[in-house]
């Protein structure tokens, strides 16, 4: 027998058409959604295949999230 690691990759359902065997999870932390990789292609996610990573379409957006600091001088 597989794994439970593998058996739960293997049923692991898509995101986008619902089938299992999604490989690919959003790498936001929390998030659950997973996705085939023409699945993810189709549903607009971000991929990045440096490190075969996807983002849902809910948070590539936040993607390039920007800590703003308030460094400004004062007089
Ligand atoms: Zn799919
Ligand atoms: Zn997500």
């Amino acid at each position: 027998a597989p794994p439970p690691s593998l058996t739960i990759c293997l049923l692991q359902k898509c995101s986008h058409c619902q089938e299992v065997g999604a490989t690919l999870g959003c790498y936001c932390k929390g998030c659950s959604l997973s996705y085939h990789y023409v699945c993810a292609v189709q549903a607009g996610c971000f991929l990045n295949e440096e490190n075969l990573s996807i983002k849902c379409p809910k948070h590539k957006h936040r993607t390039l999230k920007v800590i703003i600091t308030d460094q400004s001088e004062r007089g």
